[in-house]
């Protein structure tokens, strides 16, 4: 039996492992839950669940949280801020943290829940963007398992299952393509938040679907499987692949190439990730090879000529040490402006280029520790803010 605490409880990542959890009581005890500020889908989860503990970050939202579970005669214990986190991912009673927190916020608790020597199932693949170069290490010498959510890094981990690791010769990450593939810098100028968030084939939270259209997610992910597979980020190739059926594949060095299929859904990954090493019971659709659509699964290139922050990932993750942390940063502050209607799409791109080309100097010969990380991080977001601030006056 699992015991976790699932960090980001209330959005599409946290929603779908409480499915999992739902399933089967007696694999997983849920004791902690944690959102930003969403209180009413927390307080529905605390009704169902009954964590001993859940965390809210917004404090306002945590003291009415708590006068609601008080007057609903629940005994959960309330925490509050970035420290209640913190405190939920190195609780005593439980075995595994589950790090579905959106951005750069989902590292701090995810370092502690390894310190603390807990599993890490991760879909937060901003912290080891940012922080994979502390992360990974600090796995390997805790002892702790590090359970890919990831649906690309669920499918390489799987295929890799019985394989040598010196056997690996490259990653072929799959991609939709998101809502824009096939489109022109010139048709791009143009899209709305709108379009951004119509994704063709996943349901997500608002952060990853507009990181999907812009093709930074793919960026993001390439990063992701260079620290959790240990290999150069330029022997990952990136596939379009708009069913999204072949959820990625690897090439071992005879040339042999394994693939992990199924219909787009987390719930499977995260299936993967909480019954390792075991396998679950199924609770998602049943593959259907002969289903609409399965005669014709298609494959293309990445043209990083339109979608240049994958271009810009590539650098990043070859160049390691702080850069990654300033291009996702300046990433995530666009994107929120972006998402609050602020900036046009193609401002994203700039903003993240531009915040990458102006901390260059400053980051070039820095140490790596998780002090100059989180500084970094907070560093590019006020670069990022003057060049948005920039933009929205133009
Ligand atoms: P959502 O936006 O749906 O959910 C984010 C969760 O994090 C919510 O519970 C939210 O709380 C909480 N949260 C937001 N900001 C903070 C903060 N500053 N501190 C603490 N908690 C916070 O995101 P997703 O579930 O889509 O994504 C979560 C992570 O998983 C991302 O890193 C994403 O890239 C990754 N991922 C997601 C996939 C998907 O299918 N959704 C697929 C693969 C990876 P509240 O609800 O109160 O705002
Ligand atoms: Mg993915």
């Amino acid at each position: 039996m699992r015991k976790l605490s699932i960090l980001g409880s209330t959005g599409s990542i946290g929603k779908q492992t409480l499915e999992v959890a739902r399933k089967a009581p007696s694999d997983f005890t849920v004791e902690a839950l944690t959102c930003g500020s969403d209180i009413d889908t927390l307080f529905d989860q605390i009704k169902e669940f009954r964590p001993k503990v859940c965390s809210v970050v917004n404090e306002e939202k945590a003291v009415e949280l708590e006068a609601k579970l008080k007057s609903a005669g629940i005994a959960t214990e309330v925490l509050k801020g970035n420290e209640g986190n913190i405190t939920v991912a190195t609780l005593d009673c439980i075995d595994t943290v589950v790090g579905a927190i959106v951005g750069f916020a989902g590292l701090e608790p995810v370092y502690h829940g390894i310190l603390g020597g807990k599993d890490i199932a991760l879909a937060n693949k901003e912290t080891l963007v940012a922080g994979g170069d502390i992360i990974m290490p600090l796995i390997r010498e805790k002892g702790v398992n590090m359970l890919p959510i990831d649906s690309e890094h669920s499918a390489i981990w799987q295929c890799l299952k019985g394989e040598k690791r010196e056997d690996l010769d490259r990653i072929l990450i799959t991609a939709s393509g998101g809502p824009f593939r096939g489109m022109s810098r010139e048709q791009l100028e143009n899209v709305t938040v709108e379009d951004a968030l119509h994704h063709p084939t996943w349901n997500m939270g608002g952060k990853i679907t507009i990181d999907s259209a812009t093709m930074m997610n793919k960026g993001l992910e390439i990063i992701e499987a260079h620290h959790l597979y240990g290999i150069a980020c330029s022997k990952i190739d990136v596939v379009v692949h708009p069913q999204s059926i072949i959820h990625s594949m690897i090439r071992l060095k005879d040339g042999s190439v394994l693939a992990q299929m199924g219909r787009p859904s987390m719930v499977l990954p995260i299936e993967v990730a909480l019954y390792y090493p075991d396998r679950g019971p199924s609770i998602v659709t049943e593959f259907d090879p002969f289903a609409e659509g399965m005669s014709n699964l298609t494959f293309e290139p990445c043209d990083t000529e339109v979608f240049r922050l994958v271009k810009l990932a590539y650098e990043t993750g070859d160049k390691g040490g702080l850069y990654p942390a300033v291009m996702n940063a300046a990433n995530e502050s666009a994107v929120m402006s972006y998402l609050a209607g602020k900036i046009r799409f193609l401002d994203i791109e700039r903003t993240v280029f531009e915040t990458v080309e102006k901390m260059d100097p400053i980051i070039r010969n820095a140490s790596l520790t998780i002090e100059t990380i989180e500084q970094t991080d907070r560093d590019a977001r006020v670069y990022a803010g003057e060049i948005i601030n920039r933009k929205i006056n133009e």
